[in-house]
């Protein structure tokens, strides 16, 4: 964390995971450059967009990490989590095999976070509601049983998306001021 004239400057690691084409690297690139992409294979190389928001007053800059594909070989590295005081783990509510994962994604943060990281569980792709697979109630209640938040989002036409990455900085300003 650096200090800067006029009071702190926050910097917080957040990371995001979950099976493979839930749609992680498009909720990032709809958060950080409003973009999304149809097609996209694989995750182009870009380790983390870095995000700033104001709270308190306070410029609060959000590191947010995403996966370079290596999900799919279920590799995710401990260098990944290294750091990470957020976590947002993404399922696809047309998918409920993406679904299931959640406990094994959650199982693997806990091995590798502290357990005061804050975490949000999220369904992706809303905007294909009519073909769902999983239950707004099944989302919530897997969300409260184990202590996350949960929103469900589509980074298609980026319902929740901003609320969803803001609710989860937030929680980490106010778990560290
Ligand atoms: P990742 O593997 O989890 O990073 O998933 P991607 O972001 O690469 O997305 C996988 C596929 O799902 C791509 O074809 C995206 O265009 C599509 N996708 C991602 N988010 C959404 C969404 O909210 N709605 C819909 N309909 N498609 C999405
Ligand atoms: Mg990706």
């Amino acid at each position: 964390m650096e200090v800067e004239e006029g009071g702190e400057e926050y910097l917080f690691k957040v990371v995001i995971i979950g099976d493979s084409a839930v749609g992680k690297s498009n909720l990032l690139s709809r958060y950080a450059r409003n973009e999304f992409n149809l097609n996209s294979k694989a995750t182009i190389g870009v380790e983390f967009q870095t995000q700033s928001m104001a709270i308190d007053g306070k410029e609060v800059k959000a590191q947010i990490w995403d996966t370079a594909g290596q999900e799919r070989f279920r590799a995710v590295t401990s260098a990944y989590y290294r750091g990470a005081v957020g976590a947002l783990i993404v399922y696809d509510i047309t998918r409920r095999t993406t679904f299931d994962s959640v406990a094994r994604w959650l199982d693997e943060l806990n091995t590798h976070s502290d357990t005061t990281i804050a975490r949000m569980l999220i369904g992706n792709k809303l905007d294909l509601a009519n073909i769902r697979d999983v239950s707004v109630e099944e989302g919530k209640a897997l969300a409260e049983a184990e202590g996350m938040f949960f929103m469900e989002t589509s980074a298609l036409d980026s319902t929740n998306v901003k609320t969803a990455f803001e609710l989860v900085i937030r929680e980490i300003y106010n778990n560290v001021s």
